[in-house]
């Protein structure tokens, strides 16, 4: 099994980024419970035969639709090391916890935070999202409100974020019981960042109104462009009208790594709270999400909870507190931080900041060939590693569609769609540390054939 899977890593190139499904191969995932052993062997071959070929891809150096991290064979290793150790990360005194402590540290050094901020492995950054909500409402309305519910404070709390805000913003402020409606979709400028004016006025409106201002979610790498909100600018407006600051870094905020792009996430430090992703520029295998709270003590009165089976002692298993289940949802964790601390340790802070900094050279690369292009449109700004473009035609939307399908089914390159002020855009979001030139000149001319093909019919079709 280990053979195969460091061969597949080591030979991903020969294979397409991704393959349409057989409907066969489908069909063998509707089998009945299993009664009996099926020899290991066995199932491996069926691993390799109907599960490796047909999964999304984003190990694959032609893998730009979304923005997915391409995974190393280290953090693979150690992903092995953590099952068969089988952790249970909650809590009780034990040195997985410090090494989920000690990327804590690695953290909080990266970000400028205090030694008293806190932080926690979670799935993901919408999971991140959500906690940072949650922890902001308490700062809000008191911890109270774990008890007595939202309602029961008559406070309308309004929250803010931009129009290239994640979804996981508005989802954290349904879960949370505070409604999506009240948080308010604040206009992007031309460069796809929140226009800091409009914040100031949504803000001043709703407290004209009686309502209660509590949070200003800003992004470090929008999802579909890559903008960075002005951060600075956000940290005074939200110390001005004393609202919690939240950034969302999902991919962006690895950013720091980088001398050349750190200065243009000035005023991260300032955060009251970060959520990014080690799966995605950080290239841990997924899942490795992490929020980072300035406030470690009102983080842990969010969470934390006095149930006697988690009752804490000064010696013994029982020692160590507080534990990650005090910071978060989670009482079953398994040990993320083991495949994110070899990670780092194995290629070092430098190594991986220049890889992140050369994925925002291949965009720029990218986008110098679009515009010497006379075929191709550039849709947006490239602020780091996102391309929006598309290919110029008549009905171009349909066309321009048809041509990330085709590429996608070709198995060429796989970048993915977005639409760019109404205009479907082809999006390569270069994320993969195995990404290089090659791979974007293939993509580029794939796009021009196929954009003949298609562009051409559209012309035929044309009365
Ligand atoms: C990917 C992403 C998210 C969601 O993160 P998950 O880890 O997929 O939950 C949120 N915000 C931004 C800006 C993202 O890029």
């Amino acid at each position: 099994m280990l053979d195969d899977i460091l061969d597949y890593t080591e030979n991903i190139r020969e294979r397409p980024v991704w393959q349409p499904i057989p409907r066969a191969v489908r069909a063998a995932f509707r089998e009945p419970l299993p009664q009996k052993p099926v020899h290991l062997a066995s199932i491996h071959n069926t691993f390799m035969r109907d599960i490796l070929p047909y999964s999304v891809g984003n190990a694959h150096p032609g893998f730009m639709g979304w923005v997915h991290g391409g995974g190393t064979p280290v953090g693979m290793l150690a992903e092995m090391l953590a099952a068969g150790l089988n952790g249970n990360l909650g809590g009780r005194d034990q040195i997985p916890i410090e090494v989920e402590r000690q990327v804590l540290r690695w953290v909080r050094e990266l970000f400028g935070f205090p030694d008293t901020a806190s932080g926690l492995f979670v799935t993901g950054t919408s999971m991140a999202n959500l906690i940072a909500v949650l922890v902001a409402r308490t700062k809000a309305i008191g911890a109270g409100v774990r008890r007595q519910g939202v309602a029961a404070t008559g406070k309308r709390l309004t929250a803010y974020t931009s129009a290239g805000a994640h979804c996981s913003i508005a989802q954290a402020m349904d879960l949370a019981g505070l409604g999506s409606d009240v948080l308010r979709i604040i206009p992007v400028n031309g460069r796809y960042q929140i226009d800091i004016h409009a914040l100031e006025e949504a803000i001043g409106r709703d407290r004209s109104a009686g309502l209660t201002p509590f949070l200003i979610a800003a992004t470090a790498g929008t999802v579909d462009v890559g903008a960075v909100d002005h951060l600075a600018a956000v940290a005074e407006i939200a110390r001005r009208e004393t609202v919690w600051f939240h950034v969302d870094g999902a991919y962006g905020a690895l950013a720091m790594l980088a001398p050349d792009l750190a200065p243009r996430l000035a005023g991260i430090e300032r955060a009251d709270s970060i959520a990014f992703d080690f799966n995605k520029w950080g290239q841990v295998p997924y899942d490795a999400g992490f929020v980072l709270v300035r406030d470690g003590t009102l983080h842990q009165s969010t969470f934390a909870s006095p149930a006697a089976y988690l009752r804490r002692e000064t010696r013994g298993m029982a020692a160590g507190s507080p534990w990650p289940c005090d910071f978060g949802p989670d009482l079953s964790r398994g040990f993320r931080a083991l495949k994110t601390w070899f990670t780092i340790k194995a290629y070092g802070a430098e190594k991986l900041g220049a890889m992140i900094s050369k994925t925002c050279a291949l965009a720029r690369y990218l986008k110098h060939c679009i515009e010497a292009e006379a075929a191709l449109e550039l849709l947006a700004p490239v602020a780091l590693n996102i391309v929006c473009f598309r290919y110029r035609s008549g009905n171009a939307d349909e066309v321009n569609r048809n041509i990330v399908a085709d590429l996608q089914e070709s198995g060429i390159a796989a970048p993915s769609t977005t639409t760019v002020n109404g205009c479907l855009a082809i999006r390569a979001a270069i994320v993969n540390h195995r990404t290089n030139r090659s791979d974007i000149d293939a993509l580029l001319q794939a796009v021009l054939v196929l954009g003949s093909v298609h562009g051409n019919r559209q012309s035929k079709a044309q009365p």
